[in-house]
């Protein structure tokens, strides 16, 4: 199908961006890598009058790691992210989730900005963001304002980003410990049946601190509180480990869909916590 008649914009700074957005309302909607919205417009599932193309919009495309924060400008790429060698080695969970997205021609469109913002439960950015416990710079006709990604899901396409802010950026602690993303998809290019990333830190043989987030798994991103603190305090065995797989199981709410029934994806669900748990730990 092809999508609906639109006006198409390409301003070169954000006040342009911003004054489109006023003027037009919830009838304009911004474009990133446009890989999520083109296909949604489509389908005819977005109805866009106004359609603002971020692209030439200077300030979002930067990866900036300053003492112990890094900031991801929106517009970044999921390849850049892989390719960013500073990046890799200061935060190693972000290449090693950004791989597991689409595939390579995807990757070199789809930005950070546009993963996170989408508000799709089956991105994979936004449950990542909250184990790294993000936080996400948007700006708009009042300022410049930051919503902790832990806080931003609040249902399928609903965020607590409004419709005249931007989000600019993201940033986050540079993660101690041992990381892990592990993701059980259909077949390359998929979307997650069931996604978890874990970031552990070891003090001795003792789990100190644990951050687990799942992905696909409810109508938001899920951050896991329960599950990383049943390995709190534990040598991370088998019994802790099945602690936190329970504690994740009572935050899920998985629907049945092309992916499988619901005991289905809460078995895949365990299986892929485990395996996440298991070699974040190993890597403490
Ligand atoms: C075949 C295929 C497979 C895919 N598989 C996966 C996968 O496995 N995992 C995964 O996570 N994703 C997957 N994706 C989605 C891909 O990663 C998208 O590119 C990404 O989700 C959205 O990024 P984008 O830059 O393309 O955003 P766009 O499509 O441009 O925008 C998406 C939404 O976010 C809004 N938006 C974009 N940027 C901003 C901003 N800066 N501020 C405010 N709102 C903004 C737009 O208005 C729109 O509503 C897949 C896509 C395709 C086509």
């Amino acid at each position: 199908m092809i999508p609906a008649a639109f006006e198409y914009y390409r301003p070169k700074d954000m006040a342009g961006v911003l004054s489109i957005l006023e003027e037009h309302g919830d009838d304009a909607r911004v474009m990133a890598g446009g890989h999520s919205l083109i296909p949604m417009m489509k389908l005819r599932m977005a109805d866009v009058g106004h359609l603002i193309d971020l692209q030439d919009v200077e300030g979002m495309s930067e990866i900036d790691i300053s003492g112990n924060t890094i900031r991801i400008g929106a517009m970044v790429t999921q390849h850049d992210i892989i390719d960013h060698h500073a990046l890799s080695a200061a935060a190693p969970i972000l290449r090693e989730a950004a791989l597991q997205i689409a595939d390579p021609q995807v990757r070199y469109m789809g930005t950070v900005g546009g993963n996170v913002a989408n508000g799709d439960p089956g991105n994979d950015m936004p449950g990542l963001m909250q184990c790294l416990d993000a936080t996400f710079h948007l700006t708009g006709p009042d300022g410049e304002h930051t919503v902790a990604a832990r806080d931003f899901y609040e249902a399928a396409y609903m965020t607590a980003r409004e419709d005249d802010q931007v989000l600019t950026a993201v940033s986050m602690p540079k993660p101690a410990g041992g990381h892990a993303y592990e993701k059980q998809k259909r077949k390359i290019g998929d979307y997650a049946t069931a996604a978890a990333a874990a970031l552990i830190v070891k003090d001795g043989f003792t789990c100190a601190s644990a951050s687990i987030a799942m992905t696909n798994l409810s109508d938001t991103p899920v951050y896991s509180e329960a599950a990383g603190a049943a390995l709190v305090g534990t040598s991370v065995d088998d019994a802790a480990v099945g602690a936190a797989v329970a504690a994740m199981l009572g935050d899920i709410d998985p629907t049945e869909d092309n992916r499988g029934p619901i005991a289905f994806k809460k078995h895949v669900a365990g299986v892929i916590l485990r395996r996440a748990i298991e070699r974040a730990w190993s890597r403490a």
